[in-house]
């Protein structure tokens, strides 16, 4: 195990079957030790912040994990006009955000030229756009872009098609994987990531989840645990060890992909108090948090228990640093894009 991470740590490889004895070995802190000081040595101890705009939680999809699917009717939707959302990102630009992340169902209101139109608006802020929107055309990706969009989330959620396909019913995984090669092509900062913890799923699966994100490279991606939520299908699945197999996860993709940007999710947090600290420790270093206005919050429920829902934008700014700061950590003034920390910018 030591002589393998030793390994790893230098030379950035490991084997499906290596990947397989480290998410399931015993003793994990060898394993997020190595992340940890990979992480340091190829990304430094800043932290990016992204400030996260939740602006729809209309969906025409209906995964069976999500809170926020089509088939919840105790969902209450809501949508953000153009022009709250274009506020809330100067808000955000204002609390010192130099990202701004726009997540949404995928709501079919905001066509493509009404977000294309959202995107310029909030480029002339000088922030940097992320979009967290779903599955587009290839043109409507390039129209995105053009209007200045820089990054792109989407996350693969599982590299077992069946699987993916019983979850995501209607959907296509490779529809899925052509977006993130369309998003590449073009030009984005492509993040991906996965559920840990769904219900089929296998450690060699998770394993090839982290060979995916490594082949395809990705530029960032994110590991979120899956929590049940109580008005979907998998209400009554088990979630124990959902938090720590995802620090795991993180933990080796730190091995794998040394300097990418990993963010500590939200999702950790709901499940242990110092769920986004730790994760920091385990090989991540981003966190993206909330500034949705307090009234929204709430209903962007994906998973249930979702933390900080009855704080203010400017509340969660603060809280975070602090944090960040009691871990020896600090909040980089960087824009953050992906292998910034190693050109010393
Ligand atoms: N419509 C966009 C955004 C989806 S919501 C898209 O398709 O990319 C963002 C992420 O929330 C999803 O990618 C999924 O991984 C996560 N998520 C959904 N339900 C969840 C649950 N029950 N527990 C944890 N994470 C969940």
């Amino acid at each position: 195990m030591e002589s393998l991470l030793r390994r790893a740590q230098k030379d950035h490889t490991l084997s499906r079957s290596e990947i397989i004895s480290l998410l399931t070995a015993e003793d994990d802190q060898p394993l997020f030790d190595a992340a940890n000081q990979v992480r340091k040595q190829y990304v430094g101890d800043g932290v990016y912040l992204r400030g996260l705009i939740e602006f729809s939680n209309f969906c025409k999809n209906d995964c069976m994990y999500c809170g926020i699917r089509k088939s919840n009717e105790r969902a209450q939707r809501y949508r953000l006009s153009p022009n709250q959302i274009v506020e809330t990102a100067r808000k955000a630009v204002e609390y010192g955000y130099k990202t701004v992340v726009l997540q949404s169902g995928e709501d079919l209101w905001f066509s493509a030229e009404k977000m294309a139109d959202i995107i310029h608006k909030i480029k002339e802020t000088g922030a940097v756009v992320t979009l967290s929107i779903g599955e587009k055309t290839r043109d409507e990706y390039a129209l995105y872009k053009e209007a200045g969009a820089d990054r792109y989330l989407l996350r693969i959620e599982t590299t077992d098609k069946n699987l993916y396909e019983k979850l995501d019913p209607a959907m296509s995984w490779e529809n899925r994987v052509r977006c993130l090669h369309d998003l590449k092509n073009l030009g984005y900062e492509v993040g991906s990531g996965s559920l840990v913890g769904l219900p089929g799923q296998t450690i060699e699966s998770l394993a090839d989840d982290l060979l995916f994100f490594q082949k395809l490279p990705v530029d960032m991606a994110g590991i979120g645990p899956f929590i049940p939520h109580p008005d979907t299908p998998l209400k009554e699945v088990a979630y124990d060890g959902n938090f720590n197999l995802s620090l795991k996860m993180m933990a080796v993709m730190r091995l794998l992909l040394p300097d990418i940007n990993i963010p500590a999710t939200t999702a950790m947090e709901t499940l242990h108090p110092q769920g986004r600290m730790l994760a920091l420790q385990c090989g991540a270093n981003v966190v993206m948090p909330n500034v949705t206005d307090t009234v929204f919050r709430k209903k962007y429920e994906l998973y249930p228990g979702k933390i900080c829902v009855g704080d203010s934008a400017e509340k969660c700014r603060g809280c975070v640093e602090r944090k960040i700061n009691s871990i020896g950590r600090y909040v980089s003034t960087g824009k953050g894009f992906h292998g910034d920390f190693l050109k010393g910018k």
